[in-house]
């Protein structure tokens, strides 16, 4: 990254930049460190500079400040080393300190404004560079998931990234968060998995007993979910009565069980419809575990998802109403009503 990133050293900075580890200050390519120094608490230029007169200290001085932490430090050793210190400050900084007296008195600190940060020999406003910075760093060191060749054979469309603006929400409860990233990345432990781990000897669907249980069987193929799955598909269908048809045919209900939908209209709202699909996955997966646990149970799951759905409603609706939020209540209400039907 430091090839986009300049600093400039000036009077009022010059003094706190540190010594060691600092891509400025090299000997041969390689940063200094120096343990001795730092001991002692030389690490930044300032150390090194007389308090009342401009310049360097002495020798003599750096092994006397040294010896007070190790005093069989060796002199020649500090000298050797503080030889390599001077040297590799860059020369406009040398001649800086030996012009100018250390500003003790005056307490700088290193901000923002001594970095320029720029892209292609563009220079990136400051306000603007964190985000730049950020997207260039994950550009250059990030790695796609694995999942992601995966996804894409699937949904040639997909970018998993768009997935993660809204599974990241702060609406979505933890759980549901926790959940959406294990089945983006392909981690959930189905029953194909467990066998795969030999945690378990078969990898039938524990809710249908007829399947194997993919992610794909889990939340979407499962012949037990067709009744919650038509009630989730009218549901939806029911709050985007204003949207317009051409839109809501190209939605992906499948995709969408799955990752959330990733497409935006007017009137359609996007991160209310993904919390909806967060709960409903989530209930799908809590209830396949609780028939895990207790296999002679009833649990309807048309009910479960409605009963946590106007739990983390009204929860969020809190929440959403103290933040000012509104844009994402606006149809809370409207959203709610066939729910109580
Ligand atoms: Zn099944």
């Amino acid at each position: 990254m430091k090839t986009y990133v300049a600093f400039e050293a000036n009077e009022n900075n010059i003094h706190e930049i540190l010594l060691f580890f600092n891509s400025s200050i090299t000997k041969e390519g390689k940063l200094l460190n120096y343990k001795p120094f730092i001991f002692a608490g030389i690490t930044k230029v300032k150390h090194l500079t007389y308090e009342v007169i401009p310049g360097f200290l002495k020798f003599i001085a750096i092994h006397e400040i040294l010896s007070e932490k190790d005093a069989d430090l060796k002199y020649d050793d500090v000298c050797k080393f503080y030889r390599n210190v001077l040297v590799s400050l860059p020369p406009e900084w040398v001649h800086f300190i030996n012009e100018n007296i250390n500003p003790v008195s005056k307490n700088y600190e290193i901000n923002a404004d001594c970095f320029s940060f720029s892209v292609e020999d563009k220079e990136v406003p400051m306000p603007q560079s964190t985000r730049t910075f950020y997207n260039l760093l994950i550009q250059l060191v990030g790695k796609s998931p694995v999942s992601e060749s995966y996804w894409i054979e699937k949904y040639p469309e997909l970018e998993l990234s768009k997935c993660c603006i809204f599974s990241n929400l702060y609406i979505l409860p933890g759980e549901c968060r926790e959940l959406i990233f294990q089945v983006l990345h392909r981690t959930l432990f189905t029953k194909v998995k467990l066998l795969k781990c030999n945690m378990s000897d078969n990898d039938t669907c524990s809710v249908c007993a007829q399947s194997r249980e993919d992610l794909e069987h889990m939340f979407i193929n499962c012949v037990n979910l067709s009744q919650f799955t038509d009630f989730l598909k009218d549901f939806l269908l029911n709050f985007m009565c204003n949207v317009d048809d051409n839109f809501v045919n190209t939605l992906d209900f499948d995709q969408a069980m799955l990752m959330g939908f990733l497409k935006r209209s007017n009137g359609f709202n996007f991160y209310f419809a993904n919390f909806i699909m967060s709960i409903a996955r989530f209930s799908i997966y809590k209830r396949k575990n609780f028939i895990l646990l207790n296999p002679q149970a009833k649990l309807n799951l048309v009910d479960y998802f409605k009963t946590l759905l106007e739990k983390y409603i009204s929860h969020y609706f809190y929440l959403l109403n103290q933040r000012k939020e509104h844009f994402l209540l606006e149809n809370i209400l409207y959203w709610t009503i066939p729910l109580s039907k």
